[in-house]
């Protein structure tokens, strides 16, 4: 069987950004296999996309970043289902209560943050690296925030360098997400594989206890359009949706 559409995947695809980006990806032709580390979620997000009337080709996969027996299991399913995977976005993410300024976070907490942030995603994109290898356009976009940006951190103009951003956990978490963006790009640079880090910016979902200042339709942009680049696009990269976003 020779499977024509590409081959989503998209962790944490149950809500938030990750649910849109799976809208998104469905609704240009992908099949879409939305992530979730609770398999009840996803059946609930697959049932919700339905309702709005545009599901398309979307089926749940269980994946928790942070428990490998889930990614490894999930790399089987998709070998045996499809033979390859063409698109994978890492997007799930958490941000935890009692991170903070270096001086007051709590380091058991910084450690969660960074074993779902950056290991999770490190621990999918080298699990899945060998389905990636077989397409014939494969994508990797790593969810990052503008508050992992070392230039905005370091920019008295920019908003990032406020204290109320400053959670040393989540913002190093993302600074190591887009290493691995840089690194990947370069391990893989003579593939026919792109890797780009996505800045949704302040989106209102509940990682911030919808507090953002943009809807979910916004904040996917940047993580989609890099999803589906073509042959001639960036790779090792940073970007908003409006265009290149600093480190
Ligand atoms: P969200 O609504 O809280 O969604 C987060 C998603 O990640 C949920 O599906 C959640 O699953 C999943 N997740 C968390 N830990 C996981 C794990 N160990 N394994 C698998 N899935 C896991 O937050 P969001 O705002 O959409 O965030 C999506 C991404 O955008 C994150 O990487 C975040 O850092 C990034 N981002 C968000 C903003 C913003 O303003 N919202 C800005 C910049 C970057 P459950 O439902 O099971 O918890």
């Amino acid at each position: 069987m020779t499977i024509t559409s590409k081959i989503a995947l998209v962790t944490g695809g149950n809500k938030g950004i990750g649910f849109e980006i799976c809208r998104n990806l469905a609704g240009a032709g992908c099949a879409v296999l939305l992530g979730a580390r609770s398999v009840e979620r996803g059946r609930q997000a697959i049932r919700q996309l339905e309702q709005q009337g545009g599901s398309g080709d979307v089926h749940c996969i269980e994946i928790d970043v942070t428990r490998p027996e889930t990614v490894n299991a999930a790399a089987r399913q998709i070998e045996s289902r499809y033979g390859r995977l063409d698109i994978l976005v890492n997007n799930a993410g958490v941000n935890l209560r009692g991170d903070g300024l270096p001086g007051a976070a709590d380091p058991g907490v910084v450690q969660r943050i960074f074993d779902s942030n950056f290991f999770g995603a490190f621990r999918v994109a080298q699990t899945m690296l060998p389905l990636l290898r077989k397409s014939a356009a494969g994508r990797i976009v790593n969810v990052s925030s503008g508050l992992g940006s070392l230039t905005l951190n370091s920019d008295p103009s920019s908003p990032v360098y406020n204290a109320s951003f400053r959670l040393i956990g989540y913002s190093a978490s993302k600074a190591a997400l887009n290493m691995l963006t840089l690194h990947l790009a370069y391990e893989l640079r003579d593939t026919k594989i792109k890797v780009n880090s996505a800045n949704p910016g302040f989106t209102r979902t509940d990682l911030n206890d919808n507090t953002g200042t943009q809807p979910v339709e916004v904040g996917a942009i940047a993580a989609t359009r890099l999803a589906l680049l073509d042959d001639d696009g960036p790779t090792g990269q940073s970007f908003s949706k409006d265009g290149p976003a600093p480190w």
